[in-house]
């Protein structure tokens, strides 16, 4: 996986680019801070304005490096010059959502003796679930774990993103756990780590908040067995 322009500047939420390649409906940029999706997170939203106006992009379709800007209007052509814009309540969802489900992972880590997440789907609309490889427990104790989420919230702790060498990551307990949904090392050989300040580290190649605090309250909603081995937990940002 490439460095992301999203990830080395995390608050790029309008910049100019020229269209590098198009069909109708979608557009290859010369560079973009949009995040493409990945890892059960949906991409970023956003628009595209050219000289005759705005078009929505609805999602990334990546091919390979290549990200197609998939727009509203699947007749639409555009060429030359555009400035991008994203959208940044879009982004801030998807990042709290994304940002708790480390702390949730944590948690349950913890509270269940090492279990593993074995799924995760980050929505746009400020709702989410994690799978959890979990079997013969009670419910309630995972639903129990949405007040520690909040408390998380509360302390407001810093988040990070770090860089480290992906054979000394392999090696190093604990960040495993995430490992199927994390993304693959970058061509230099080189993981991206989310350290939540004294909670969590883990291999991650999604978007995040800077600090706990900037997410709204934390709910668990309906928790599903599916199969014999699998918890689903569904949640969503409350107000
Ligand atoms: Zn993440």
């Amino acid at each position: 996986m490439a460095v992301y322009l999203c990830h080395e500047q995390p608050d790029l939420y309008e910049h100019d680019a020229h269209v590098i390649d198009a069909r109708p409906g979608a557009v290859v940029l010369s560079r973009s801070a949009f995040h493409p999706g990945g890892g059960g997170q949906v991409s970023d939203i956003g628009t595209i304005e050219t000289a005759d106006g705005a078009i929505e992009v609805t999602h990334i379709e990546p091919d390979g490096d290549t990200w197609w800007h998939v727009l509203s209007d699947a007749d639409a052509t555009i060429e030359g010059d555009v400035h991008v814009a994203i959208d940044a309540d879009h982004r801030l969802r998807v990042a709290s959502l994304h940002t708790m489900s480390h702390v949730l992972n944590a948690l349950v880590f913890d509270e269940f003796e090492g279990s593993l997440v074995t799924g995760a789907q980050i929505n746009g609309d400020g709702t989410g679930r994690m799978d959890f490889d979990l079997s013969a427990i009670d419910n309630d104790r995972l639903r129990a774990l949405a007040e520690p989420v909040n408390d998380v919230i509360a302390r407001g702790l810093e988040v990070r993103a770090v860089y480290v060498d992906a054979d000394e990551a392999a090696a190093t307990p604990g960040l495993v756990r995430s490992m199927s949904v994390a993304p693959p090392p970058t061509p230099d050989g080189r993981l991206r780590l989310i350290d939540v300040d004294g909670l969590d580290r883990q291999a991650c190649g999604g978007t995040h908040l800077t600090n706990t605090g900037q997410s709204r309250r934390f709910e668990i909603g309906k928790i599903e067995n599916k199969g014999k081995h699998n918890r689903r937990v569904r949640f969503r940002l409350g107000d």
